[in-house]
């Protein structure tokens, strides 16, 4: 009879695995969309993250563990699908992060996990690898940590003491799709409760100058199990102002092999690009939740941005640029808060003529023009100058 010898892998082949695992979790916006702050794009295990003053800092983006006890059909890392399963010990993980920020490679830690055997056990690992970080490598730089969902109260604490971001993701706007997707996670108390837990904790930090995680975010899959656009900016609606969650991501699905969605199409990307937009338009453009565009099953317009869809309905007479209010101005397509904030700084100047100059401002003039007046002119009209 012979007997097997299972090799642990090493180091560089649990880098391999549980690095590439955790790019496959990539929000889903174009590159080409420059109205975006803060989204991100993987290239192996460094994810480039936009900062939301500007520039890119390189994540290391890795799991504790790729083992996992739920079946979330959207998800690489199911028990559902059989695959290599392996584990980074605290010790190791952080010792590979260290030696990645002195060769230079990374900036910034992103540790998300499998669930594995439970959730506490779970976050005690990856809260090892943090702690060994912070208390004995000294390490003071970005640190991102999901929260996972079902974590008793002193782990989401100390996560929000530790880390600089903490986020956990409700993948579906409530319980009911959620059940389609995820069969076997529960959305209002081991998800939105530990959201609503890490909030106030951070809350409480902030009144008592006590340092803690600076933001709160989470992300959704869009597209699986027939949510429409409305639930979606509804619970994002309901997080930003229960939660003061910073910002929602949006996952376009798609289908992994051999899971119970294998044969369902991909989601269009433009449907998470046409999300992230309306979600902008509430937060930083001054539109309220109920004027934006949904068509009768909830759905944002997908050939065009909900701005243009909003315009189209509402925009009836063209705006003076030279005297419009920075809210006015925010509402006309192709303008958003820097080349609002340009126009009323240029203006002040010289009469915007001509829409080169609002070009040159950063204005998406071919989106802007049907909308606008320069010193009492359609700019439609001059359009045909250039
Ligand atoms: S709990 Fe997380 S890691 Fe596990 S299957 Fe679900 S999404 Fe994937």
């Amino acid at each position: 009879m012979s007997t097997a010898i299972i090799m642990e892998p090493d180091i560089q082949q649990k880098l391999a695995i549980l690095g590439s695992e955790a790019a496959e979790e990539v929000t889903d916006v174009p590159a080409t969309q420059s109205i975006q702050q803060g989204i991100q794009h993987a290239t192996g295990f460094v994810y480039n993250a936009k900062q939301a003053g500007g520039g890119t800092t390189r994540l290391f983006k890795v799991l504790q563990t790729n083992a996992c006890r739920y079946r979330c059909h959207y998800c690489f890392t199911s028990c559902a699908i059989q695959r290599k399963r392996t584990t980074f010990k605290p010790d190791e993980l952080a010792t590979t992060f260290v030696s990645l920020t002195e060769q230079k490679r990374v900036d910034g830690l992103f540790l998300s996990s499998g669930i594995v055997p439970d959730a506490n056990t779970t976050m005690e690992k990856m809260l090892g690898t943090v702690e060994r970080l912070r208390l004995k490598e000294g390490y003071t730089g970005y640190i991102h940590l999901k929260l996972i969902p079902g974590a008793a109260f002193e782990y989401i604490e100390r996560a929000v003491q530790l880390a600089d971001r903490v986020s956990l993701n409700l993948e579906a706007p409530n319980q009911a799709r959620l059940n389609d997707l995820a069969p076997d996670k529960e959305f209002a108390s081991t998800m939105w409760g530990r959201l609503a837990w890490a909030a106030a904790l951070i809350k409480r930090a902030r009144q008592e100058g006590r340092p803690a995680a600076r933001s709160l975010t989470t992300q959704f899959v869009v597209g699986a199990v027939g949510e429409s656009d409305r639930e979606l900016l509804e619970t994002v609606q309901r997080a930003q102002r229960e939660l003061g969650l910073w910002r929602a991501y949006f996952s376009a699905f798609h289908p992994i092999a051999r899971s119970p969605f294998a044969e369902q199409p991909a989601a269009d990307p433009t449907r998470a690009l046409r999300l992230y937009q309306s979600d902008f338009m509430l937060r930083d453009y001054g539109f309220r939740y109920d004027e934006l565009p949904f068509d009768a099953q909830g759905l944002l317009p997908r050939d065009k941005t909900p701005k243009q869809a909003w315009a189209e309905r509402h925009l009836h007479a063209p705006v003076e640029l030279n005297c419009a209010t920075r809210q006015q101005l925010l509402r006309i397509p192709g303008i958003g808060p820097k080349s609002a904030d340009k126009i009323i700084a240029a203006r002040r100047a010289a009469k915007l003529r001509d829409l080169a100059q609002l070009r040159a401002l950063g204005v998406t003039t071919s989106w802007a023009a049907p909308y606008v007046l320069l010193d009492g002119r359609r700019a439609a009209v001059q359009l045909g100058l250039w």
